[in-house]
């Protein structure tokens, strides 16, 4: 066994938001490391100038610390390995230094065909009817004279692979085994682009080495060209990371994430009224399973047990229900304070009345499945609404229809008049002795009060409760209106 210290590292690019995906890769990245006790990187790779995304840097900074994906080094904790943003690592001509040695080496050569030149070669058509655009070597018959007096003038170039046209590459991948390519297959892939910045494809390959990285993983649209980046490293004599390429994440319906299915991005969850903590539990399942049945896991847990020896290769639903039950989960184990703390803003949405908001809260901790619940959950506090339909106080098991439930509150009225303690239990307790005079089941008196006081099928608290927390003027008042309703 090696004694190497694990080495694993998140390299997004600052394109948008934190993609379900993404935090994947992120969590196992970070798991991997932190079970061996190694050490988990943070990389920035805006090499794609084009797709750059104002605020998404700061975006991977929040979701990390959301999270608790701690990196250990990175643009903000040097490590010795830095730079650690891929603009600045180009400034110290290391992309192009390594490009030059592969060129020495055969593996690479100058290209300065232009634009159209490229367009003309779109000739080839695969079976997607989509347009295969394989370079046709051109430039790498230049002699070492062309070349240079293409540099001399100025022509702008780019640097591309070599790929032989004859022979395979293999490359070994953690789930997917040995994967074997024609070399014919491949394109002349660019490593060095017009503008200077380096591709991915090839600055995946000089960073993942030069930082000493021991684990990659990553999205499997990354898998077919691997092939192209084990060339790499053989050209370069360098030994490769362990690869783990995860499978798709689909949605129920087998689909890929989408935008518009609003579990794409870690923030749309949270926006969702989703907890970090939840999110990381339920992500880390999307393809990794423990060895027993458990599922809910905190940070520590998944750092002791996580194994990627036991991700799936088929590809992990993201199954929105199950994400919710664990959500619920989470909330019912929160302590009140920081659930109140985060529950507010949602209650106040709904409640402008000066009622007691800490018991509101009380009442939804135990029943929610996500903050966002907690409006339509609770507005009845505020207001009854008018147009509630008088069916609702027909109930077969309760044995209530309109007609008793207008006897019940007419009854009720001048007892809830007379009450002066406003308490659950004292108000239960006067209605209890109501329930017992008329020998009828407890049901049949609560069911028409709680319609009456909320206008609802469903509420998180029974009528006492309600009454306690509206106080008695209100009680009163929603008693009088129902009975004019239902008269
Ligand atoms: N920058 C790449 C991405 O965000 C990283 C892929 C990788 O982990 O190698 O998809």
């Amino acid at each position: 066994m090696s004694t190497t210290k694990i080495r694993t590292r998140y390299a997004p690019s600052p394109t948008g938001k934190m993609h379900v995906g993404n935090l994947r890769s992120a969590l196992y990245e970070f798991l991997i490391a932190k079970h061996e006790d190694g050490v988990f990187m943070l990389r920035i790779e805006d090499t794609d100038q084009e797709r750059f995304v104002e605020g998404a840097t700061e975006i991977i900074y929040r979701t990390l610390e959301l999270t608790g994906l701690k990196h250990d080094e990175g643009p903000d904790k040097d490590g010795g390995y830095g730079p650690y943003v891929q603009s600045e690592r180009m400034k110290t001509g290391i992309y192009m230094k390594y490009a030059k040695e592969l060129i020495e080496k055969g593996e690479a050569y100058y290209c300065f065909c232009d634009k159209e030149r490229l367009e003309s070669l779109k000739t080839q058509v695969d079976e997607d009817g989509k347009t295969v655009t394989m370079y046709d070597k051109h430039c790498l018959s230049l002699s070492k004279e062309e070349v240079e007096a293409n540099l001399a003038a100025g022509k702008p170039f780019v640097i591309r692979q070599n790929i032989p046209n004859e022979g395979s590459t293999t490359f070994h991948d953690e789930l997917y085994g040995d994967i074997t390519v024609d070399n014919v297959e491949m394109d002349d892939m660019i490593l060095i682009k017009t503008d200077g910045y380096p591709t991915y494809n090839f600055a995946n390959v000089v960073d993942d080495h030069t930082m000493n990285i021991t684990h990659v993983v990553r999205g499997n649209e990354y898998l077919s060209s691997s092939p192209k980046y084990q060339r790499l490293y053989d050209a370069f004599g360098w030994e490769s990371p362990v690869y783990v390429h995860l499978p798709l994440i689909t949605d129920e319906n087998h689909k890929k994430l989408s935008k518009r299915s609003g579990h794409s991005s870690f923030e749309d969850l949270i926006e969702q009224g989703f907890i970090a903590e939840a999110v990381v539990n339920y992500i880390a399942l999307l393809g990794w399973s423990p060895e027993d049945n458990r599922e809910i896991f905190t940070l520590d847990e998944l750092i002791r047990d996580f194994d990627y020896h036991r991700i799936s290769k088929s590809p992990a639903v993201f199954d929105m229900g199950k994400l919710r039950w664990m959500n619920g989960e989470y909330i019912k184990a929160m302590d009140f304070e920081p659930f109140y703390e985060r529950a507010l803003p949602y209650i106040r949405e709904v409640i402008t009345a000066p009622l007691d908001l800490k018991h509101i809260a009380e009442t939804v901790k135990s029943r929610i499945e996500t903050f966002a619940d907690i409006p339509e959950m609770i507005d009845f506090f505020q207001a009854v609404p008018d147009d509630y339909d008088t069916e609702m106080y027909t109930h077969k098991k309760m044995k209530t229809d309109a007609a008793t439930s207008l006897k019940v509150l007419t009854d009720t009225l001048p007892i809830l008049e007379e009450q002066s303690d406003y308490s659950n239990d004292a108000l239960y307790q006067t209605l209890s002795a109501y329930v017992e005079r008329e020998g009828v089941k407890t049901g049949y008196v609560m069911w028409p009060l709680r319609t009456a006081l909320s206008g609802k099928a469903v509420t998180p608290a029974g009528a006492t409760e309600i009454m306690e927390v509206i106080g008695k003027e209100e009680t009163l008042k929603r008693i009088r209106a129902a009975i004019e309703k239902l008269s």
